[in-house]
Protein backbone atom coordinates (compact mmCIF):
# COMPACT_ATOMS: atom_id res chain seq x y z
CA UNK A 1 0.00 0.00 0.00
CA UNK A 2 1.22 3.53 -0.65
CA UNK A 3 0.71 6.04 2.41
CA UNK A 4 -0.83 8.99 1.24
CA UNK A 5 1.00 11.43 3.30
CA UNK A 6 4.21 9.84 4.02
CA UNK A 7 7.19 7.68 2.74
CA UNK A 8 7.96 3.84 3.57
CA UNK A 9 11.24 4.74 4.42
CA UNK A 10 12.84 8.15 6.51
CA UNK A 11 14.88 10.50 3.77
CA UNK A 12 17.29 12.70 5.44
CA UNK A 13 16.55 16.50 4.45
CA UNK A 14 18.40 19.32 4.85
CA UNK A 15 15.95 22.58 5.99
CA UNK A 16 17.74 26.36 5.97
CA UNK A 17 16.04 28.80 8.92
CA UNK A 18 16.32 32.55 9.05
CA UNK A 19 15.39 35.07 11.30
CA UNK A 20 15.97 39.19 11.35
CA UNK A 21 13.07 40.26 13.21
CA UNK A 22 11.87 40.22 16.60
CA UNK A 23 15.21 38.05 18.65
CA UNK A 24 16.17 36.81 16.04
CA UNK A 25 18.11 34.33 17.37
CA UNK A 26 15.44 33.24 19.79
CA UNK A 27 13.17 32.98 16.37
CA UNK A 28 15.89 30.45 14.73
CA UNK A 29 15.46 28.16 17.96
CA UNK A 30 12.03 27.92 18.40
CA UNK A 31 12.31 27.26 14.40
CA UNK A 32 14.39 24.30 15.61
CA UNK A 33 12.33 23.07 18.18
CA UNK A 34 8.78 23.26 15.95
CA UNK A 35 11.21 20.87 13.12
CA UNK A 36 12.13 18.20 16.19
CA UNK A 37 8.25 18.47 17.05
CA UNK A 38 6.90 17.69 13.07
CA UNK A 39 4.87 14.33 12.66
CA UNK A 40 6.65 11.88 11.12
CA UNK A 41 10.18 13.86 11.36
CA UNK A 42 13.24 13.29 13.63
CA UNK A 43 15.24 16.15 14.31
CA UNK A 44 18.93 14.61 13.94
CA UNK A 45 21.28 17.52 14.12
CA UNK A 46 21.72 21.37 13.86
CA UNK A 47 24.22 23.82 12.95
CA UNK A 48 25.66 26.45 14.83
CA UNK A 49 23.55 29.76 14.61
CA UNK A 50 25.31 32.66 12.14
CA UNK A 51 25.15 35.93 11.76
CA UNK A 52 24.68 37.29 8.72
CA UNK A 53 24.45 40.84 6.39
CA UNK A 54 21.35 40.98 4.93
CA UNK A 55 21.67 40.03 1.10
CA UNK A 56 19.11 41.97 -1.35
CA UNK A 57 17.15 45.00 0.64
CA UNK A 58 20.00 46.08 2.54
CA UNK A 59 18.29 48.54 4.85
CA UNK A 60 17.55 45.87 7.90
CA UNK A 61 18.51 43.81 10.91
CA UNK A 62 21.12 41.60 10.49
CA UNK A 63 19.77 37.48 10.38
CA UNK A 64 20.17 34.52 12.46
CA UNK A 65 20.80 31.71 10.07
CA UNK A 66 21.46 27.83 10.73
CA UNK A 67 20.70 24.63 9.20
CA UNK A 68 19.18 22.02 10.49
CA UNK A 69 19.36 17.78 9.42
CA UNK A 70 16.33 15.72 9.92
CA UNK A 71 14.92 12.53 8.86
CA UNK A 72 11.33 12.66 7.80
CA UNK A 73 8.60 10.31 6.15
CA UNK A 74 6.38 13.48 4.91
CA UNK A 75 6.81 13.80 1.27
CA UNK A 76 8.43 16.83 0.12
CA UNK A 77 5.02 18.91 -0.49
CA UNK A 78 4.05 17.50 2.77
CA UNK A 79 6.79 18.98 4.40
CA UNK A 80 6.80 22.16 2.95
CA UNK A 81 3.15 22.67 4.14
CA UNK A 82 4.19 22.12 7.00
CA UNK A 83 7.45 24.49 7.21
CA UNK A 84 4.88 27.71 5.99
CA UNK A 85 2.69 26.63 8.85
CA UNK A 86 5.80 26.69 11.10
CA UNK A 87 6.63 30.24 9.58
CA UNK A 88 3.08 31.66 9.86
CA UNK A 89 2.70 29.86 13.97
CA UNK A 90 6.10 32.37 14.14
CA UNK A 91 4.05 35.61 12.72
CA UNK A 92 5.60 35.58 9.31
CA UNK A 93 3.86 38.49 6.99
CA UNK A 94 4.80 37.50 3.15
CA UNK A 95 5.73 41.06 2.51
CA UNK A 96 8.24 41.50 -0.62
CA UNK A 97 11.53 39.87 -1.67
CA UNK A 98 14.39 39.81 0.79
CA UNK A 99 12.31 42.13 2.70
CA UNK A 100 13.04 41.47 7.06
CA UNK A 101 11.34 38.04 8.63
CA UNK A 102 10.52 36.62 11.41
CA UNK A 103 11.19 33.03 10.10
CA UNK A 104 11.95 31.67 7.17
CA UNK A 105 11.86 27.75 6.65
CA UNK A 106 13.55 26.28 3.29
CA UNK A 107 14.18 23.06 2.03
CA UNK A 108 17.67 23.20 1.23
CA UNK A 109 17.93 19.39 -0.13
CA UNK A 110 15.41 16.03 0.36
CA UNK A 111 17.88 13.07 -0.40
CA UNK A 112 19.00 13.05 -3.35
CA UNK A 113 15.54 13.94 -4.97
CA UNK A 114 14.92 16.88 -7.77
CA UNK A 115 11.91 18.85 -7.54
CA UNK A 116 10.62 21.80 -10.13
CA UNK A 117 6.99 22.44 -9.40
CA UNK A 118 5.34 25.28 -9.21
CA UNK A 119 6.34 26.74 -5.63
CA UNK A 120 8.47 24.13 -4.87
CA UNK A 121 12.10 23.71 -6.21
CA UNK A 122 14.52 21.60 -4.75
CA UNK A 123 17.33 21.83 -4.40
CA UNK A 124 16.42 25.04 -3.49
CA UNK A 125 17.10 28.01 -6.11
CA UNK A 126 19.65 29.87 -5.47
CA UNK A 127 21.34 27.60 -2.48
CA UNK A 128 24.79 27.89 -4.33
CA UNK A 129 25.52 31.51 -3.54
CA UNK A 130 24.81 31.22 -0.52
CA UNK A 131 27.17 31.56 1.91
CA UNK A 132 24.47 31.90 4.81
CA UNK A 133 22.94 28.23 3.92
CA UNK A 134 26.03 26.96 2.28
CA UNK A 135 28.20 27.29 5.43
CA UNK A 136 26.08 25.92 7.70
CA UNK A 137 25.15 22.80 6.17
CA UNK A 138 29.04 22.17 5.66
CA UNK A 139 29.16 22.23 8.79
CA UNK A 140 27.24 19.42 9.44
CA UNK A 141 26.94 17.63 6.50
CA UNK A 142 29.89 18.26 4.09
CA UNK A 143 29.64 15.21 2.43
CA UNK A 144 25.86 15.59 1.29
CA UNK A 145 25.48 16.07 -2.27
CA UNK A 146 23.83 18.52 -4.23
CA UNK A 147 22.72 16.69 -7.00
CA UNK A 148 24.09 17.24 -10.27
CA UNK A 149 26.64 20.26 -8.21
CA UNK A 150 28.28 18.14 -6.39
CA UNK A 151 29.62 17.57 -2.69
CA UNK A 152 28.45 20.65 0.12
CA UNK A 153 31.89 21.45 2.03
CA UNK A 154 33.14 21.74 -1.81
CA UNK A 155 30.34 23.80 -2.83
CA UNK A 156 30.93 26.01 0.53
CA UNK A 157 34.62 26.09 0.04
CA UNK A 158 34.20 28.15 -3.37
CA UNK A 159 32.30 30.95 -1.59
CA UNK A 160 32.54 34.10 -0.06
CA UNK A 161 31.82 33.91 3.23
CA UNK A 162 32.47 37.59 4.34
CA UNK A 163 30.24 38.98 7.11
CA UNK A 164 29.01 35.42 8.17
CA UNK A 165 29.88 35.50 11.96
CA UNK A 166 29.46 31.68 13.73
CA UNK A 167 27.63 32.65 17.19
CA UNK A 168 29.40 30.97 19.84
CA UNK A 169 28.02 27.62 20.78
CA UNK A 170 27.53 29.10 24.55
CA UNK A 171 25.18 31.62 23.14
CA UNK A 172 23.41 29.15 21.09
CA UNK A 173 22.55 26.76 24.37
CA UNK A 174 21.46 29.83 26.41
CA UNK A 175 18.57 29.53 25.67
P1 LIG B 1 12.76 32.98 0.19
O1 LIG B 1 12.73 31.82 1.13
O2 LIG B 1 13.32 32.63 -1.16
O3 LIG B 1 13.40 34.20 0.74
P2 LIG B 1 9.93 33.07 0.60
O4 LIG B 1 10.16 32.28 1.85
O5 LIG B 1 9.10 34.30 0.72
O6 LIG B 1 11.27 33.42 -0.11
O7 LIG B 1 9.33 32.17 -0.53
C1 LIG B 1 8.27 31.43 -0.18
C2 LIG B 1 7.82 30.48 -1.27
O8 LIG B 1 8.90 29.83 -1.90
C3 LIG B 1 7.02 29.40 -0.62
O9 LIG B 1 5.66 29.76 -0.57
C4 LIG B 1 7.28 28.20 -1.45
O10 LIG B 1 6.17 27.87 -2.23
C5 LIG B 1 8.40 28.61 -2.38
N1 LIG B 1 9.47 27.61 -2.43
C6 LIG B 1 9.98 27.09 -3.57
N2 LIG B 1 10.93 26.18 -3.29
C7 LIG B 1 11.03 26.10 -1.94
C8 LIG B 1 11.82 25.31 -1.05
N3 LIG B 1 12.74 24.42 -1.51
N4 LIG B 1 11.65 25.51 0.28
C9 LIG B 1 10.75 26.41 0.75
N5 LIG B 1 9.96 27.18 -0.04
C10 LIG B 1 10.08 27.02 -1.38
MG1 LIG C 1 11.43 30.71 2.28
Amino acid sequence: MIPVTGHQSPVTAFIALGSNLRDPQAQVRSGLRALARLPQTRLVRESSLYRNPPVGFREQPDFVNAVAQIETRLAPRALLGELLAIERAHDRIRDFANAPRTLDLDIVLYGDRVVHEPGLTIPHARMEERAFVLVPLAEIAPAAVVPGRGRVGDLAAKLDATGLVRLPDTVKSDV
